[in-house]
């Protein structure tokens, strides 16, 4: 659902803009650095980007899932690097608190999310559970007014800056699977909180991850979110929908900025006395891309205005993920090919969006869980 035309088109030519003037010149920066330059990242509170899809009551832009959808297309056509900083407040981050969270605990915490005075992360995966979240051993024992939390949390983006976690723990022993499953909200200064050393990554350098360690963390009671014990795993499941719709319009960006680069190098490069968009082969190369990303785009759109207007959405985000996290694969591949000797060389953007979209089939729900969500919905629904 777009709610103003017009003020979205502004909104959207500012990122645009954003992303063309000031990232891109300084995606190089961002990957030998491995770090977001400062002034970017003030650049970034000042456009609001940390709220995008925070309720505009709590100081974000309050966009629908459509519009996010657009937006995030935008964001997509740079590093995803600088999108990871302030993709969990919008994201993974924020949304827990703000699809579940009590009042107090939305009042707290939201308003410093939207404008970036707070970064967030989302501790869900463990060393011993990734597809199988539901398996977790993180456990938050009841003391007086306090959780005590022990365990450890695997692959945390934004885990080494962030000032507030969501964290999925299990309150209840006796229950091993989703329901005895708790979501808290710690702070990142907490008593017993510890960060591991910066994950060294394949890709998406300037994005950190690491693992953070709960020993004895003590939490106060009033932060489990919602109020109520047994429901976070539910809550993790909620954000998760959101977050993959976002991720694949994300990976739809990536992929019209690899299309872009792919047919500027192929009209600028001769062999054969023509330019390599002449040939035929590279042609097919660049039509399947170009197809591909439409498709891509053509669903998050779909899948993003049906979850507007309420439709459950959970097999369609799954499609959208699994579709546009494979085909951002691919166009990658055929981008690298494109440019032949020049694309496995740093110089030349697509050898790190090569090895940066890796990720996208991996997190927020490998491709086969998404297939394993898909026809698990598909089966039930027919029965
Ligand atoms: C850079 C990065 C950032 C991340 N950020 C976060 C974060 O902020 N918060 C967070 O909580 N997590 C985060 N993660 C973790 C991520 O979500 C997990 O890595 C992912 O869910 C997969 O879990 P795993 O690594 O344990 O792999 P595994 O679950 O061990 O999977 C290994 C392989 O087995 C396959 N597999 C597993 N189960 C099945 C099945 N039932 N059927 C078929 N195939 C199956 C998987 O698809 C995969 O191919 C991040 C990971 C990375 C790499």
């Amino acid at each position: 659902m777009i709610r103003d035309t017009e003020l979205l088109d502004q909104l959207i030519d500012t990122i645009s803009r954003f992303v063309r003037e000031r990232l891109i010149p300084n995606e190089a920066r961002l990957a030998e650095d491995d770090a977001v330059p400062p002034e970017l990242l003030e650049e970034m509170k000042e456009m609001g980007l940390f709220g995008l899809s925070i309720p505009e009551e709590y100081g974000g832009l309050g966009l629908t899932m459509e519009e996010e959808a657009l937006v995030a297309m935008e964001i997509g056509k740079t590093s995803p690097a600088f999108r990871s900083v302030f993709g969990t407040n919008n994201g993974i981050g924020a949304q827990g608190i703000l699809i579940d969270g009590t009042p107090e605990q939305k009042a707290k915490y939201v308003p410093r999310l939207a404008t970036g005075e707070l970064l967030s992360s989302f501790c869900l995966t463990e060393p011993d559970s990734g597809s199988d979240a539901a398996s977790l051993r993180t456990t938050a024992v009841r003391d007086g007014d306090h959780y005590v939390l022990n365990g450890t949390k695997r692959y945390i983006t934004n885990g080494p800056e962030a000032d507030v976690f969501t964290v999925m723990a299990r309150t209840d022993p006796a229950n091993k699977g989703a329901g005895g499953i708790s979501a808290f909200i710690v702070d990142g200064d907490a008593p017993g909180l510890k960060r591991g050393p910066s994950d060294k990554k394949m890709g998406q350098k300037g994005a950190h991850t690491c693992d953070i360690i709960f020993e004895d963390c003590r939490v106060p009671a009033e932060n489990i979110i919602g109020g109520e014990e047994g429901k976070g795993f539910k809550t993790a499941m909620k954000v998760l929908d959101r977050g993959r719709l976002h991720i694949s319009a994300v990976c739809v960006g990536v992929a019209e900025r690899l299309v872009e680069e792919s047919l500027n190098y192929a009209i600028e490069r001769k062999q054969f006395g023509v330019p390599l968009a002449d040939h035929q082969l590279i042609q097919a190369m660049l039509a399947d891309s170009k197809t591909e990303a439409y498709a891509g785009r053509t669903m998050v759109l779909d899948a993003a205005r049906r979850k507007d207007d309420g439709e459950n959405v959970s097999t369609l985000a799954s499609c959208c993920k699994l579709f546009c996290a494979e085909m951002v694969g691919r166009v990658a591949d055929r981008a690298v090919q494109v440019h032949g000797g020049a694309g496995y060389m740093a110089e030349y953007a697509v050898e790190r969006f090569y090895r940066d979209v890796r990720l996208f089939r991996i997190y927020e729900g490998t491709t086969q869980i998404q297939q394993v969500v898909i026809a698990r919905n598909m089966v039930r629904e027919a029965n």
